[in-house]
């Protein structure tokens, strides 16, 4: 084969219509198709579900995590619906090669229809027929009825606006981008964020022989070390049931930022995991605090977090509110999953704004159920 044609036997290849079209074949995207499945698992109207996926191969996000990361949750509450994450071998938290395995399995076990690498361009609507879209791909475009977005964060760094990011002449990378401490061995580092990946990073940096300085905005909010994702879960279902019966709500963020995962635990309590307050600038080879010092510097690691993955949408003129599209929860669900403006498009999986807890593995389920049960509804196969 030239190099010059694509191997036509390698493209995946794409319906040319479907009743539910998913973006995006993470864990949130395995969830609402497991729903699909399962709220259909007894009609003749099964509608046809086709999911889109950007990556050559299942996980989704995790495919990309640094090696040492580490779940804040223990194996079963990091579990997709119809489906406990086995326990790894050692009984400690999953690392992120740990989910990948799982979701790997659980599309296989599902017999979930995911076609990849297919990377969606643009979701259009669709003029031959209202509330129906085109989804436009690399690889041709497929006719929809429903469209859920479960695209993640990953593919949307951000770096926040610091004075100087653009003087300073060592490497900066994003946790994105971070992949162990070897690449930046005998490196003097500037970890940024004081949340879970930033704590994470640290940790990661202190253990090998670099000098690091972490800085946060706040000092960080650890929580009880007895606290990890079953404790986030519970007390986020807590904060859907007050918000439902008009009560204040205490949600995750009032227990603190950082779960102290045995890495993060074990920096901290050596006295390694010092959190120093954020930078007032860099320079061109270091930062320098708001009390004027500074410190030389070879690299910066922004663990600054992401913003919702979802350009494919710009086109449709939805209203944004605080970054993100404005969403409501469709009748008797406390999760505002669909789109303020179009009945036929939802969200799934990008944080609290679309379900408590939703970005996780354990809190994406309900989210996930409420999507499924309302695309039947309005597609009519509901049973
Ligand atoms: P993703 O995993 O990002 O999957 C989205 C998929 O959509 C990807 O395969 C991507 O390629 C694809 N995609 C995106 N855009 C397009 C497009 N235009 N066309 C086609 N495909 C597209 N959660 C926990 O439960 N426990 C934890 O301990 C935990 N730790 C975390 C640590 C870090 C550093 C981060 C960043 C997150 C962590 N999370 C954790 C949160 C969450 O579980 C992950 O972010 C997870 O990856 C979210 O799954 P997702 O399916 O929503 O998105």
């Amino acid at each position: 084969m030239s190099r010059g044609t694509a191997d036509l036997r390698a493209l995946p290849d794409l319906p040319n219509t479907a009743d539910v079209c998913i973006v995006g074949g993470g864990q949130s995207g395995l969830a609402v198709a497991y729903h699909l499945q399962r709220l259909h698992r007894r009609t003749a109207r099964r509608p046809t579900v086709v999911v889109l996926d950007g990556r050559a191969a299942p996980g989704g996000a995790w495919r990309d995590a640094w090696p040492s990361l580490t779940l804040f949750s223990p194996a079963g509450y990091s579990s997709l619906p119809g489906r406990l994450m086995p326990r790894p071998d050692g009984g400690s938290n999953p690392d992120a090669a740990h989910v990948v395995d799982y979701l790997t399995d659980y599309e296989h076990r599902y017999a979930i229809d995911v076609r990849r690498p297919v990377r969606v361009r643009e979701v259009a609507a669709d003029p031959s027929a209202a509330e129906s879209w085109v989804v436009h791909t690399d690889h041709g475009t497929v006719r929809a009825r429903t469209v859920v977005n479960a695209t993640g964060t990953w593919d949307r760094p951000f770096w926040p606006a610091v004075r100087g990011i653009g003087d300073f002449r060592g490497r900066q990378l994003h946790t994105h981008d971070y992949r162990g401490p070897r690449d930046l061995d005998g490196d003097r580092v500037l970890v940024v964020g004081g949340g879970n990946s930033g704590a994470q990073v640290a940790a990661d940096l202190v253990g090998s022989a670099v000098r690091v300085h972490w800085v946060t905005r706040e000092p960080p909010r650890y929580l009880p070390d007895d606290v990890d994702g079953r404790v986030l879960f519970e007390t986020a279902t807590q904060a859907v049931r007050d918000r439902a019966a008009g009560r204040e709500a205490r949600g995750v963020a009032s227990l603190g930022d950082i779960v102290a995962v045995p890495p993060v635990r074990a920096a901290r309590d050596r006295g390694d995991l010092v959190a120093e307050p954020m930078v007032a600038a860099l320079t061109p080879d270091g930062a320098r605090w708001p009390d004027g010092s500074t410190a030389p510097l070879d690299a910066v690691v922004w663990a600054t977090g992401f913003r919702p993955a979802l350009a494919h949408l710009h086109g449709l003129g939805l209203q944004w509110r605080s970054g993100r599209p404005a969403t409501v929860a469709p009748a008797g669900s406390p999760h505002a999953v669909r789109s303020a403006d179009r009945r036929s498009l939802w969200f799934v999986g990008y944080g609290d704004w679309c379900g408590p807890a939703s970005a996780t593995l354990i809190g994406v389920g309900r989210p996930a159920r409420d999507t499924a049960a309302d695309i039947a509804d309005h597609l009519g196969t509901a049973p």
